[in-house]
């Protein structure tokens, strides 16, 4: 019994581990085809669970198929815990020898998965929901036991075992679920804190480096050419001096969603930090990249900028345009061209795009 219950635990963290890996983008949202994946998974795992049951005494088996329907309900609501419970009652009726007393365990099944979507909907803690689903579900099953065993003499021991197993398997299940359910939220977190600049939305200056190095390992690049636009907004300092910094993040976001439009779709911007942002264009020439660059710079300078004080405001941006034309340089000489762009287009007055010759 003992091995069973090992052979029972195991293949429940493990699944549970693994198919957590499915979950680990944008945890927070769990749309439709997440919660079908969820059913099926679980639903899986519960058939697995009933396949290595644990065997007590007399050739009866326990298992905990419920706690598959509970982590669905509980993770992926009424839909996951309905697909989960139907999978296990399906797989259950292919493999065995149909019954009636089957067809009810089947029908009880996946009034259990309805019952613990229910209990999900309830507006009460993600502790107390779990707690409703795991003691309802064990009551549920041990009357299933009752009716599996037909005589009553023995059947307070196998409750016995069934409601320890149970019991200790929900807390444990619960425990595992939450400690996956908030690894994946902080997976995703520090995924995100680690790509995007958080004022804009943007990717950050570290994936602007990967990107350009990325770019110059292509073996493509001898017959492409990368161009790369250096955008710093002009007079930023004097803007936050003069209307609050509050008002200098509101141009910041507003700008990134004018550098978003402004370049093609196979193009990435970035916010490298400040108020410096840049484009990496894909196989543009310096005549295109100057017409991305400039159409840039035309549509901030007709923009008007929205404060948080609902008044409107113009600004400007200044642009270093440089391109890999000569096939042999790094992606350092690029950024130095861009840089050293991006400096002349400041000393020449500003509000201009500019590029090395
Ligand atoms: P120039 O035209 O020569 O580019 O002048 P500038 O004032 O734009 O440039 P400078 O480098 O002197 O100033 C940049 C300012 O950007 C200083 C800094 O306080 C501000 N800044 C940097 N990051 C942020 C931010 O996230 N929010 C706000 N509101 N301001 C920021
Ligand atoms: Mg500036
Ligand atoms: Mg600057």
């Amino acid at each position: 019994m003992f091995k069973d219950i090992f052979v029972h635990v195991c293949i429940l963290v493990s699944f549970l581990f693994a198919g957590s890996l499915f979950f680990r983008n944008n945890p927070s949202i769990m749309n439709f085809r997440k919660k079908v994946i969820m059913g099926i998974l679980t639903g899986i795992l519960g058939s697995i669970l009933m396949e290595f049951s644990i065997g007590i005494e007399n050739g009866t088996f326990i298992d905990l198929r419920h706690m598959a329907i509970v982590t669905a309900a509980f993770l992926g609501g009424i839909t996951a815990s309905l697909i989960a419970s139907v999978i296990i009652g399906a797989v259950r009726l292919l493999f065995s020898d149909v019954n009636g007393t089957l067809i009810a365990i089947t029908i009880v099944t996946i009034m259990v998965g309805l019952l613990m979507g229910i209990i999900k909907r309830l507006n009460t803690s993600p502790f107390k929901q779990w707690f409703l689903m795991t003691i309802s579900s064990t009551l549920i099953y041990s009357v299933v036991l009752y009716f599996r065993i037909r005589h009553l003499e023995h059947y307070h021991l196998y409750l016995e075992e069934f409601l320890v197993l149970s019991i200790i398997g929900g807390i444990f299940t619960f425990y595992l679920v939450h400690f996956l359910k908030l690894h994946n939220f902080l997976y995703f977190d520090y995924k995100q804190q680690a790509t995007y600049d958080y004022r804009t939305g943007l990717k950050n200056v570290r994936q602007f480096e990967l990107h350009l190095s990325e770019a110059f390992s292509n073996p493509n690049l001898k017959k492409n050419t990368i161009g790369l636009l250096f955008i710093d907004i002009d007079h930023f300092k004097q803007i936050n001096d003069t209307y609050g910094h509050p008002a200098g993040d509101v141009i910041l976001k507003e700008f990134a969603v004018l550098l978003k439009k402004s370049v093609r779709k196979q193009d990435k911007v970035f916010r490298n930090g400040g108020e410096e942002f840049s484009a990496l264009l894909v196989d543009a020439n310096l005549e295109e990249a100057a017409q991305i660059a400039e159409r840039l710079r035309k549509s901030v300078e007709n923009h008007s900028f929205t404060l948080p004080d609902q008044s409107s405001l113009q600004v400007t941006i200044s642009i270093g345009v440089a391109t890999n034309s000569k096939k042999d340089e790094s992606s350092m000489d690029l950024v130095n061209q861009a840089d050293e762009a991006l400096y002349k287009a400041k000393e020449t007055g500003r509000n201009k795009i500019c590029w090395i010759s």
